[in-house]
Protein backbone atom coordinates (compact mmCIF):
# COMPACT_ATOMS: atom_id res chain seq x y z
CA UNK A 1 0.00 0.00 0.00
CA UNK A 2 1.32 3.66 -0.89
CA UNK A 3 1.03 6.08 1.14
CA UNK A 4 0.68 9.57 -1.11
CA UNK A 5 0.94 13.28 0.47
CA UNK A 6 -1.40 15.72 -0.79
CA UNK A 7 -1.18 19.73 -0.20
CA UNK A 8 -3.69 21.69 -1.45
CA UNK A 9 -6.09 24.12 -0.12
CA UNK A 10 -7.86 24.77 3.30
CA UNK A 11 -10.21 27.63 1.60
CA UNK A 12 -13.58 26.46 0.01
CA UNK A 13 -13.85 29.92 -1.95
CA UNK A 14 -12.50 28.65 -5.28
CA UNK A 15 -13.99 28.35 -8.75
CA UNK A 16 -15.76 24.21 -8.53
CA UNK A 17 -13.66 22.88 -11.26
CA UNK A 18 -10.58 22.72 -8.26
CA UNK A 19 -12.75 20.89 -6.43
CA UNK A 20 -13.65 18.32 -9.70
CA UNK A 21 -10.34 18.38 -10.35
CA UNK A 22 -9.08 17.33 -6.80
CA UNK A 23 -12.20 14.85 -6.23
CA UNK A 24 -10.37 12.90 -9.52
CA UNK A 25 -6.98 12.86 -7.63
CA UNK A 26 -8.55 11.93 -4.79
CA UNK A 27 -10.95 9.10 -6.31
CA UNK A 28 -7.20 8.23 -7.97
CA UNK A 29 -5.37 7.74 -4.67
CA UNK A 30 -8.28 5.34 -3.51
CA UNK A 31 -9.26 3.15 -6.84
CA UNK A 32 -5.80 2.03 -6.43
CA UNK A 33 -6.39 1.02 -2.83
CA UNK A 34 -3.92 3.76 -1.84
CA UNK A 35 -3.50 5.75 1.14
CA UNK A 36 -3.40 9.91 1.44
CA UNK A 37 -1.60 11.66 3.95
CA UNK A 38 -2.48 15.00 4.65
CA UNK A 39 -3.57 18.05 6.90
CA UNK A 40 -5.88 16.22 8.42
CA UNK A 41 -8.68 18.99 8.35
CA UNK A 42 -12.62 19.12 7.35
CA UNK A 43 -12.57 22.44 5.12
CA UNK A 44 -11.83 22.98 1.44
CA UNK A 45 -9.71 21.10 -1.21
CA UNK A 46 -8.42 18.58 2.08
CA UNK A 47 -11.94 17.76 2.81
CA UNK A 48 -12.87 17.11 -1.05
CA UNK A 49 -10.07 15.10 -1.80
CA UNK A 50 -9.93 12.89 1.57
CA UNK A 51 -13.84 12.29 0.24
CA UNK A 52 -13.05 11.02 -2.78
CA UNK A 53 -9.91 8.66 -1.75
CA UNK A 54 -13.00 6.99 0.85
CA UNK A 55 -15.66 6.66 -1.55
CA UNK A 56 -13.32 4.66 -4.17
CA UNK A 57 -12.00 2.46 -1.45
CA UNK A 58 -8.93 4.07 -0.13
CA UNK A 59 -7.59 5.05 3.56
CA UNK A 60 -6.94 8.47 4.57
CA UNK A 61 -4.09 9.38 7.81
CA UNK A 62 -4.49 12.85 8.92
CA UNK A 63 -1.44 14.68 10.76
CA UNK A 64 -2.98 17.19 12.80
CA UNK A 65 -1.02 19.78 15.18
CA UNK A 66 -3.29 20.18 18.37
CA UNK A 67 -3.87 23.14 17.51
CA UNK A 68 -6.33 22.17 15.38
CA UNK A 69 -7.84 19.18 17.10
CA UNK A 70 -8.47 21.97 20.03
CA UNK A 71 -10.78 23.88 17.03
CA UNK A 72 -12.65 20.82 15.90
CA UNK A 73 -12.18 20.95 12.51
CA UNK A 74 -10.54 17.65 12.28
CA UNK A 75 -12.59 15.63 9.38
CA UNK A 76 -14.51 12.85 10.60
CA UNK A 77 -13.25 10.61 7.55
CA UNK A 78 -9.77 9.85 9.14
CA UNK A 79 -9.14 6.08 9.82
CA UNK A 80 -5.94 7.07 11.43
CA UNK A 81 -5.00 10.68 12.98
CA UNK A 82 -1.35 11.26 14.00
CA UNK A 83 -1.05 14.06 16.32
CA UNK A 84 1.62 16.66 16.44
CA UNK A 85 2.97 19.66 18.16
CA UNK A 86 2.74 22.16 15.63
CA UNK A 87 3.00 22.80 12.16
CA UNK A 88 6.67 22.01 11.36
CA UNK A 89 6.77 18.97 13.01
CA UNK A 90 3.75 18.43 11.26
CA UNK A 91 5.21 18.51 8.20
CA UNK A 92 8.13 16.38 8.53
CA UNK A 93 6.07 13.30 9.45
CA UNK A 94 3.80 14.14 6.20
CA UNK A 95 6.97 13.88 4.22
CA UNK A 96 8.86 11.09 6.14
CA UNK A 97 5.26 9.00 6.02
CA UNK A 98 4.85 9.89 2.33
CA UNK A 99 5.73 7.92 -0.95
CA UNK A 100 4.86 10.74 -2.98
CA UNK A 101 4.21 14.46 -2.31
CA UNK A 102 1.44 16.27 -4.28
CA UNK A 103 0.61 19.55 -4.40
CA UNK A 104 -2.74 20.65 -5.62
CA UNK A 105 -3.84 24.39 -5.92
CA UNK A 106 -3.58 26.12 -2.52
CA UNK A 107 -2.32 29.31 -0.59
CA UNK A 108 0.56 29.91 1.83
CA UNK A 109 0.29 26.78 3.67
CA UNK A 110 0.58 24.80 0.44
CA UNK A 111 3.35 26.69 -0.45
CA UNK A 112 5.03 26.62 3.06
CA UNK A 113 4.66 22.54 2.79
CA UNK A 114 5.99 22.75 -0.64
CA UNK A 115 9.13 24.51 0.64
CA UNK A 116 9.57 22.83 3.81
CA UNK A 117 10.18 19.71 1.34
CA UNK A 118 12.44 20.82 -1.52
CA UNK A 119 14.34 23.04 1.45
CA UNK A 120 15.45 20.09 3.04
CA UNK A 121 15.70 17.91 -0.36
CA UNK A 122 17.79 21.07 -1.17
CA UNK A 123 20.34 20.15 1.79
CA UNK A 124 20.09 16.51 1.58
CA UNK A 125 17.76 15.59 4.38
CA UNK A 126 16.04 13.49 1.61
CA UNK A 127 15.23 12.84 -1.90
CA UNK A 128 11.88 13.26 -2.31
CA UNK A 129 9.93 15.51 -5.27
CA UNK A 130 6.79 17.62 -4.83
CA UNK A 131 4.69 16.75 -7.93
CA UNK A 132 2.79 19.77 -9.02
CA UNK A 133 -0.64 19.25 -10.29
CA UNK A 134 -0.46 21.99 -12.54
CA UNK A 135 -4.59 22.08 -13.34
CA UNK A 136 -5.11 25.08 -15.69
CA UNK A 137 -1.18 26.19 -15.60
CA UNK A 138 -1.87 27.09 -11.31
CA UNK A 139 1.91 26.54 -11.04
CA UNK A 140 2.80 28.53 -14.46
CA UNK A 141 3.45 31.72 -12.65
CA UNK A 142 5.52 29.57 -9.70
CA UNK A 143 7.35 27.88 -12.17
CA UNK A 144 8.31 30.51 -14.39
CA UNK A 145 9.90 32.26 -11.55
CA UNK A 146 11.63 29.32 -10.38
CA UNK A 147 13.07 29.33 -13.83
CA UNK A 148 14.16 32.77 -13.54
CA UNK A 149 15.97 32.00 -10.29
CA UNK A 150 17.73 28.86 -11.68
CA UNK A 151 19.02 30.84 -14.38
CA UNK A 152 19.98 33.64 -12.27
CA UNK A 153 22.29 30.75 -10.54
CA UNK A 154 20.00 30.58 -7.39
CA UNK A 155 20.06 27.44 -7.25
CA UNK A 156 22.36 25.02 -6.22
CA UNK A 157 20.65 21.91 -8.13
CA UNK A 158 18.57 21.70 -11.25
CA UNK A 159 14.99 22.24 -10.72
CA UNK A 160 13.60 18.71 -11.86
CA UNK A 161 16.14 17.73 -8.52
CA UNK A 162 13.39 19.22 -6.69
CA UNK A 163 9.87 19.59 -8.72
CA UNK A 164 7.88 17.62 -11.06
CA UNK A 165 5.21 18.74 -13.06
CA UNK A 166 1.81 16.95 -14.23
CA UNK A 167 -0.77 18.34 -16.07
CA UNK A 168 -3.48 15.69 -15.78
CA UNK A 169 -4.46 12.43 -13.69
CA UNK A 170 -2.57 10.22 -16.78
CA UNK A 171 0.72 12.27 -16.02
CA UNK A 172 0.41 11.76 -12.19
CA UNK A 173 0.35 8.10 -13.00
CA UNK A 174 3.26 8.25 -15.71
CA UNK A 175 5.06 9.97 -13.30
CA UNK A 176 4.30 7.39 -10.26
CA UNK A 177 3.96 4.57 -11.71
CA UNK A 178 1.19 3.72 -9.74
P1 LIG B 1 -3.65 26.87 2.42
O1 LIG B 1 -2.94 26.47 1.17
O2 LIG B 1 -3.15 28.19 2.97
O3 LIG B 1 -5.13 26.85 2.29
O4 LIG B 1 -3.25 25.80 3.51
C1 LIG B 1 -3.56 24.45 3.30
C2 LIG B 1 -2.39 23.56 3.59
O5 LIG B 1 -1.79 23.91 4.82
C3 LIG B 1 -2.84 22.11 3.70
O6 LIG B 1 -2.08 21.27 2.84
C4 LIG B 1 -2.68 21.77 5.18
O7 LIG B 1 -1.79 20.69 5.38
C5 LIG B 1 -2.21 23.05 5.84
N1 LIG B 1 -3.29 23.75 6.55
C6 LIG B 1 -3.56 25.06 6.48
N2 LIG B 1 -4.60 25.42 7.24
C7 LIG B 1 -5.03 24.32 7.82
C8 LIG B 1 -6.07 24.03 8.75
N3 LIG B 1 -6.89 24.92 9.24
N4 LIG B 1 -6.18 22.78 9.10
C9 LIG B 1 -5.35 21.84 8.64
N5 LIG B 1 -4.36 22.05 7.81
C10 LIG B 1 -4.19 23.26 7.39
Amino acid sequence: MIKIGVFCAASDKMDSSYFEHAAQVGQWIGEKGNTLVYGGADLGLMECVAQAVKSAGGKVIGVVPTKLEEKGRVSHLLDKTIPTCNLSDRKDILVELSDYLIALPGGVGTLDEIFHVVAAASIGYHSKKVILYNQNGFYDTLLKMLDEMAQKGFMRHNLSSYFLVANSIEQLTEITRI
